[in-house]
């Protein structure tokens, strides 16, 4: 059931539209948790805006077309650690750019992508340790 859920999966817009930039958009997958916390859309899982990209032992690093493009001082206090929103002001000036934010912590990671704005869930794995 699971498993043909995942293929079943289909961006909100269509390919025409995905084709339509210079992004390789890779498709949402299904989370484990059902439905998304921030918009409850039960199609994709988003990351909220307010995430706080934290680095400590494993966290948060933004990629832009597979380069790093902020990851954190794991020695700043939390309330310095930059958030998805202040991300999110450059990468709505380049939206042509394959944005991601990646979680890499010793008991799991996902990956998100910026599709069209939102900031959709296309990986969860086991983490580094
Ligand atoms: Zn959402």
């Amino acid at each position: 059931m699971y498993k043909d859920e995942i293929k079943n999966v289909k961006p909100h817009d269509g390919n025409a539209v995905l084709n339509a930039g210079a992004v390789n958009y890779l498709p949402a997958i299904k989370p484990k948790r059902v439905g998304c916390l921030c918009c409850g859309s039960n199609v994709e899982t988003h990351l909220p805006m307010d995430t706080v990209l934290y680095m400590g032992f494993g966290g948060w690093m933004i990629t832009k077309n597979g380069e790093l493009f902020y990851m954190a001082d794991s020695n700043l206090e939390w309330e310095q650690f930059k958030t998805l929103a202040d991300i999110e002001k450059a990468a709505k000036k380049d939206t042509k750019a394959d944005w991601r934010a990646v979680c890499d912590t010793p008991l799991y990671g996902e990956v998100f992508q910026r599709q069209r704005g939102k900031w959709v869930l296309v990986e969860e794995n086991a983490g580094f340790a």
